[in-house]
């Protein structure tokens, strides 16, 4: 069994739980302690006792550790990537891509550890100087979800610690695996007791624990909009802040002077690759009537070159989805799909493979309309829809017609429309010419309208939410 991390003390609990392989559901990769209410308190009281301490240690020895944790993570990628495919379920390339990413973010970050500073200003009062610093936000509890089980901690953790703060970091109760192992990592880098701590648990009682608690200076969550409204009320009556990622309904709007080969490999990967389980898939594919036909007709052509199968086989191109409820969720979308009107062309079959898993062949919907509960809801799986427009400013308006605002991206040869969509498109995070997923880890990531509440992640604006600014005034 695979404990818990509390105050530096790996420690096991009365209770365990299985991480099951969606690839093959009689594989189980390890059994991960449980935390409970009592252990969540202390894990957050030993993040409260090692902040001062933690707080103001100097840049060089957060660079260390950071570095450390970011060579091990890099130098491992293989291993940690067949981890993470086997408990998540996204192919091994992608696996191990998304290990490297979170390798680099704690390498990112070992440097801006560095780079802490601050301003200095005269006042308008003579004799007074201005000084601007910035001091830790506190204890910080990390809330994370099951479809990014790596990059998503490590972008949250590594400008944590960053800054000084002090951690409870909680993983999704479905990928425990990803987040032992950076807490082992980080522990073995240096890190001292109490400044991380890994308690896995239910949301609902380990989550809730954080949320309630007021030791907790701010709530770091990336889920659902359901359990992200209950952190945004939580934080409200604690009168703490939070910061929180959430769904999307992606559009990638395809216009007629699009390059078609570039149209079809963005649709295609951005709604179906890492099996559309990624915030920012592309779900709604907003198409112009001129080039509609060839568009589908190429997606269509790229669909029946991919294989769905066991996520760690090297001919498998897209994995098996999460899980039980996630595959119910999504072929009752499908179901809803058609019964509201829209045509299944392509894809939406169960699966069998020779081990049992959750296999799903991806749906393409078409003659799709925007009111659709398929175009208006988060499906969270390999479902995109293609919705027929005339032009592009029915596209802009359709692609804008959405409860969320994560990311957005055009095909199309015009500067003229793709600079007035970058300029009109309400989401935090715009493409051109690019799949909607797949985004760097040194720049801002984050959305607006139903997406996002608070400050961006990743890249430097990290310490928007991570710190604390001070002003200070000093005579003489
Ligand atoms: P979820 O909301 O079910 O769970 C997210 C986390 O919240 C888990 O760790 C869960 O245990 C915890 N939780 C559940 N109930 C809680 C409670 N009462 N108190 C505190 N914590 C609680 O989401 P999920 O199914 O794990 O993830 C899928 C969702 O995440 C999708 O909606 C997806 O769009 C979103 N997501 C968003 C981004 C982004 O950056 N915008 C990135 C990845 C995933």
């Amino acid at each position: 069994m695979k404990p818990l991390l509390i105050d530096g003390q790996w420690v096991n609990a009365p209770d365990a739980k299985a991480n099951i392989n969606p690839s093959d559901t009689n594989d189980v990769i390890e059994l991960y302690a449980l935390a409970n209410e009592a252990l969540a308190q202390q894990a957050i009281e030993a993040a409260a006792n090692a902040l001062p301490k933690w707080s103001l240690t100097g840049p060089q020895t957060r660079h260390d550790i950071l570095r450390r944790a970011a060579d091990e993570i890099l130098a491992r990628c293989e291993e940690l990537g067949r981890l993470l495919s086997r408990e998540e379920g996204k192919t091994l390339k992608e696996g191990i891509g998304e290990v490297t990413r979170a390798g680099n973010i704690f390498g990112f970050f070992a440097g801006e550890a560095l780079r802490a500073g601050g301003e200095l200003l005269p006042s308008v009062r003579d004799g007074v100087g201005v000084e601007i610093t910035r001091e830790p936000t506190g204890v910080i509890g990390i809330i994370s979800p099951w479809n990014f089980p790596i990059a998503i901690p490590a972008w949250k953790i590594a400008p944590a610690l960053c800054y000084g703060n002090t951690v409870v970091f909680k993983p999704a109760e479905l990928v425990p695996g990803c987040g032992w192992e950076i807490a082992d990592i980080l522990t073995r880098a240096g890190l001292p007791a109490g400044v991380l701590n890994f308690i896995y648990g239910p949301g609902s009682v380990v989550g809730q624990a954080m949320l309630e608690s007021p030791l907790v200076d701010g709530i770091s969550f990336t889920g659902s909009v359901a359990t992200g409204k209950r952190v945004a009320e939580a934080c409200a009556r604690h009168m703490r802040r939070c910061q929180l990622e959430m769904g999307g309904k992606n559009p990638l709007v395809v216009l007629d002077d699009a390059d078609l080969d570039i149209a079809a490999d963005c649709a295609v990967d951005g709604a179906f690759f890492a099996t559309g389980q990624r915030c920012t898939a592309s779900s709604r594919l907003i198409v112009s009537e001129g080039i509609h036909d060839r568009f589908v007709a190429a997606c269509v052509e790229r669909l029946n070159r991919q294989r769905v199968g066991d996520a760690l086989k090297a001919d498998s191109t897209i994995g098996p989805v999460v899980d039980q409820s996630q595959l119910d969720q999504d072929i009752s979308y499908i179901d809803i799909g058609r019964s509201e009107g829209a045509s299944l062309h392509w894809g939406g079959e169960r699966l069998n493979r020779e081990t049992p898993g959750f296999y799903l062949q991806p749906a393409l919907f078409v003659d799709t309309a925007p009111a659709m509960r398929i175009n208006r809801e988060e499906i969270f799986g390999p479902v995109a829809s293609v919705i027929r427009v005339r032009d592009y400013d029915e596209a802009l308006h359709v692609a804008n017609d959405t409860p969320f605002g994560l990311a957005s991206g055009i095909c199309t040869t015009s500067l003229k429309h793709a600079r007035h969509f970058q300029r009109h498109s309400q989401a935090g995070m715009v493409m051109v010419n690019l799949p909607t997923a797949g985004v760097d880890y040194h720049v801002p990531f984050g959305g607006r309208k139903g997406s996002s509440l608070g400050q961006r992640e990743q890249g430097t604006y990290a310490k928007e939410f991570y710190t604390e600014v001070k002003t200070a005034y000093v005579r003489g």
